[in-house]
């Protein structure tokens, strides 16, 4: 699933094809992606100069002529391939996937044609009429915010019953993060992921701030990460799954301490951490976790099988 640094990634692939643009037309190959299209979707559209296109957290917010915001969601799958632009110069012709799952065209008065294409149709795009509530008021600080710090990050931890892992899921929390950069900026941090998020240290919190912009900041500089799904707007991969130190590499070695990495299930999801870098604390500071059972060990001694 695109997280931050992945939707960042294609906001800057579109930016320079779709911001100053008009959108001359708009096909719409189905009555629904993960949610149904907005009431008169494209003639709402159309002829609208699309005046700014930002990102809020994993969403891209588009700001058009009309007033309205244009909001856009990957969901697991989704992909936008630019293609036919003089504006970028000689845009490679990469495609985002199976052309049966392009499900909205939009093309542009500058020649651009900007495909949306999603084989699992969890992403979903909306219309805010201005002044309209819309998801984005709900959302938690932007790690890359200037305003983003220690002190906000604890205050909203302090709020929080759960785990460090699922707060920093909650995108009320903190905006933007997902399994992915969520596992590496504990490990990174030292932050044992089952610990209680109200319990972490000022320091704790501190390094942890820091090591979500690092991590961050990263992963964009390396075109996001491409683990299934995941291209830029020219149909590339990114680079940052080659850079992980504990994501999707249990049974490996730890690059800090040569401890494997280990993987067991919170709240449905996989989480990866190194034992001895990231240490659980004292008992009333950590949930509760499945440990991993010698019984169940993988026979080439590379960690463990846990449920
Ligand atoms: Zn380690």
């Amino acid at each position: 699933m695109p997280e931050l640094p992945e939707v960042e990634i294609i906001r800057c692939g579109l930016q320079p094809v779709m911001e100053g643009a008009v959108i001359k037309s708009i096909t719409v190959n189905r009555p629904a992606l993960r949610y149904p299209f907005p009431a008169n979707f494209q003639a709402r559209l159309q002829e609208q100069k699309l005046v700014r296109l930002k990102r809020r957290a994993k969403f891209l917010n588009a700001c058009l002529s009309s007033g309205e915001r244009l909001l856009m969601h990957l969901g697991m799958s989704g992909r936008f391939t630019v293609a036919g632009s003089r504006a970028v110069g000689n845009f490679a012709q990469g495609h985002g996937g199976d052309p049966k799952h392009d499900h909205v065209i939009f093309h542009m008065d500058n020649g651009a044609t900007v495909t949306f294409n999603d084989m699992r149709r969890f992403g979903f795009m909306e219309l805010i009429a201005p002044g309209e509530p819309s998801r984005l008021d709900i959302l938690g600080p932007e790690p890359l915010d200037p305003h983003f710090n220690a002190e906000v990050l604890r205050a909203a931890l302090q709020r929080k019953k759960t785990t460090i892992k699922s707060a920093l899921l909650d995108q009320h929390v903190i905006a933007g993060l997902g399994n992915i950069y969520v596992c590496e900026a504990l490990y990174r941090a030292g932050i044992f992921p089952g610990c209680l998020a109200a319990s972490l240290s000022g320091d704790q919190t501190e390094a942890l701030t820091d090591r979500i912009r690092v991590v961050l900041r990263e992963a964009i500089g390396a075109g996001g990460a491409s683990l299934r799904d995941f291209a830029n707007t020219e149909g590339l991969p990114g680079y940052f799954q080659h850079s992980f130190d504990v994501y999707d590499r249990e049974g490996q070695p730890c690059k800090n301490c040569d401890t494997l990495i280990e993987r067991f299930r919170q709240a449905g999801r996989s989480t990866f951490y190194c034992p001895s870098c990231q240490q659980e604390q004292g008992r009333n500071s950590t949930l509760a976790i499945p440990r991993p059972n010698p019984l169940t060990s993988r026979p080439d001694g590379k960690g463990f099988y846990v449920q």
